[in-house]
């Protein structure tokens, strides 16, 4: 039997953690009908997440929000601590945190309250089309199967419980009582510990939604529902977590260290906002037992004596403790992400590991950021549901690499230092010290490398009517990896600007014409007939196009010609390059020259990028930054059966 519906909604969130919070703001941004739903009462305030990776900051920027950049702690430097012959720890080595060249930004670290409150803010600046609602839990999920192919069906019907104060108890700081962890609480965070009444207290409400998203974490109620199983190991090692304003003779106590004593364990240190420095440490007294740990039996004091033992002869104490937890790894993923196509999982959801390589909220938030333009197209109208199971194929794979490489962090992490090179089953400092750096790129989040499906063609599909993918025209960038960034300057005002700056969360897809030196005649007229077919009312930008919409409001075409800039005037280029709008003017910010800027150098995208200065190509970015294609300049064909493959004609 389906239950009549109370409303109607595009997408219901469950879930207002960091996973739920950017799908929020994606769906929000493309203006999807969305509801978003938490049992908590207020947002988190203290402790839990705290690692933004560089892709993160970088996606953070792609929709305007700066601020975890600018509060955070940005961690440049990581230091190895290893025990003497005569068993005292002594820094062995030192290295920048994240290696050089990788991104705009370094590993940053700020707690995950601070990133939830950017969120919110961000919803209310940008529309105040979506709000959290709190505090209340779903308490059915039905579907209604028949329907799950018709695009205009509601088929997920949910029905939720709005709580009561008594109801709602949510948990910020492990018993630390409530004058210390929220001493060191920003001003605009303390607003939401005053409870505001819904009206709606002990009510019940069932929604019909296209979607349902779930992103409610660990214990997620609605992988319950779908009957997913998470798989994979719930180890026996133990941690301890304090974030405290230390007091220590320690040197090294302000920037990130990986310490490994001789006989009393191991210590991770993170600096990080506020004077604040998060301390991961091996808790060698507390065991298992077999079974879950007791976290209730844990006391800041048995972890702060475990940090003493291991950081000793240095002396280590604290007035002000933020939070602490004690943890115990579980690394699993679930045996599903999807079902029908209509309801999905994102985050701790899915995936549960150690969070003493700061992966967790970064992979959450990016689960979802895959996650969020695929449903904008789809519940727009713009793209087919195909598009949608890449989801699952794309974040799956992400899941099983992030445990693959936290059971190698971990178990190196965890393991007894060797005492010298005849120590087979000690971990030698080289062995750390290299796992570390192989793995400083994946923990970046940089690493991510979608393969080929119907949004990421990798090779000339091979015959006419298919895409004649080229990826030997941009030798050095991946397909189905993110753009990376590089310096361009402005044809029209000069100014120096990165390129991932012209690629903001919109929901749009790119055509970024490289087309090489159009200061020469026959290059510039091979662009110029890619400009005729751009503006053609045949070409895929008119095709995806609706009618009463800018030209640039699905397809943006962007060019980037490698051209000396002052030998290239703008307004003798094709209009489809640098379209005009009556009310607004032409557009000044569409072309680009891979040249000498006056104050921050040449960027040399064409060399990074592997792309030779004349015969140029066309790189297709998906609205996520990431590459899905690389084509001719000339091949207006390809563009077309790219398109194809999933667009939705207007
Ligand atoms: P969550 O942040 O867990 O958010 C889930 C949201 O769903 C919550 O707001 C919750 O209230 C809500 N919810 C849950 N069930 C329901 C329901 N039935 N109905 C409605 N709403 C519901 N990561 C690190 O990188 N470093 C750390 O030190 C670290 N420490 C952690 C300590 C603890 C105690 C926990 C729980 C996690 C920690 N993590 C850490 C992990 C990190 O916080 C997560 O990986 C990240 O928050 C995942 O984001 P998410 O949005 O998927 O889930």
């Amino acid at each position: 039997m389906t239950l009549a519906a109370d409303s109607e909604v595009d997408v219901l969130i469950v879930g207002a953690g960091p996973a739920g919070l950017m799908l929020a703001t994606w769906l929000s941004q493309l203006q999807i009908k969305t509801r978003i739903i938490d049992k908590r009462s207020t947002k988190i305030m203290a402790g839990q997440a705290d690692g933004f990776q560089c892709r993160t900051l970088e996606i953070l920027d792609s929709f305007g929000i700066d601020r975890v950049w600018k509060e955070s702690n940005h961690m440049l430097e990581v230091s190895f601590w290893n025990p003497d012959e005569n068993g005292v720890i002594r820094r062995s080595a030192r290295a920048p945190d994240t290696p050089k060249g990788l991104s705009r930004f370094t590993e940053s670290v700020l707690h995950q309250g601070r990133m939830e409150r950017f969120f919110l803010d961000h919803l209310k600046e940008t529309g105040d089309r979506v709000r959290v609602e709190r505090p209340i839990v779903p308490s059915l999920l039905q579907v209604d199967e028949p329907e799950i192919n018709n695009p205009s069906a509601h088929p997920v019907t949910l029905k939720i419980q709005h709580l009561t104060d008594e109801q709602a108890t949510p948990s910020q700081g492990n018993n630390i009582p409530n004058g210390l962890f929220r001493s060191n609480l920003t001003a605009d965070d303390t607003d939401d510990l005053i409870r505001k009444s819904s009206g709606k207290e002990g009510t019940e409400e069932t929604i019909k939604a296209k979607y349902v998203v779930g992103c409610d974490g660990a214990h997620s109620w609605t992988r319950k529902q779908l009957g997913f199983k998470m798989e994979g190991e719930h180890t026996e090692i133990i941690w301890g977590v304090l974030d405290v304003v230390p007091i220590t003779d320690f040197p090294d106590i302000r920037v990130r260290c990986l310490i490994h004593s001789a006989s009393s364990g191991s210590l991770m240190v993170i600096p990080r906002e506020k004077r604040v420095v998060r301390l991961y440490i091996q808790l060698k007294e507390v065991g298992a037992g077999g079974g879950a740990v007791d976290r209730s039996k844990v006391t800041p004091e048995q972890i702060l004596k475990a940090a003493q033992k291991i950081i000793a002869p240095y002396k280590l104490d604290y007035e002000q403790c933020d939070w602490f937890t004690a943890y115990q790894i579980a690394q699993r993923v679930s045996d599903g992400f999807e079902k029908f196509n209509r309801i999905f999982l994102a985050g701790d959801a899915v995936h549960t590991h150690s969070p003493k390589a700061g992966q967790g909220q970064n992979v959450s938030l990016q689960d979802s950021y895959n996650l969020g333009w695929k449903i904008g197209m789809v519940a727009r109208g713009q793209a087919s549901s195909e598009i949608l199971k890449t989801y699952a194929t794309e974040r799956q794979q992400i899941a099983r690499d992030l445990i693959a490489f936290d059971q190698k962090f971990s178990k190196l992490f965890s393991g007894r230092p060797a005492k010298d090179v005849s120590d087979e089953t000690g971990i030698s400092l080289e062995e750390f010290r290299n796992v570390f750096h192989q793995g400083a790129v994946f923990a970046a989040g940089l690493s991510v490398d979608y393969g080929p499906n119907i949004l990421v063609v990798k090779e000339d599909e091979g015959k006419e009517g298919t895409v004649r993918c080229r990826p030997d025209l941009a030798n050095k960038l991946k397909i189905g990896m993110r753009l990376p960034s590089h310096k361009i300057v402005n044809q029209s005002d000069a100014l120096a600007i990165e390129l991932q700056k012209l690629l903001p969360s919109d929901g749009r897809f790119r055509l970024i014409v490289f087309s090489g030196d159009i200061s020469k005649p026959e290059i510039y007229s091979r662009y110029e007939k890619l400009g005729e077919y751009l503006s053609s009312k045949d070409s895929v930008v008119s095709l995806y196009t609706p009618q009463n919409s800018p030209r640039d409001s699905v397809l943006e075409v962007l060019t980037i010609h490698s051209a000396k800039r002052t030998d290239i005037e703008l307004q003798s280029l094709p209009e489809a390059f640098h379209p005009l709008d009556k009310s607004k003017g032409w557009d000044y910010w569409k072309v680009y020259a891979d040249d000498e800027s006056y104050h921050e150098g040449h960027g040399q995208v064409y060399e990074n990028f592997g792309i030779d200065r004349d015969e140029g190509c066309i790189v297709v970015v998906r609205p996520d930054g990431y590459v899905a294609a690389t084509v001719a300049v000339a091949d207006t064909k390809s563009l077309e059966a790219y398109f194809e493959r999933f667009m939705i004609k207007l």
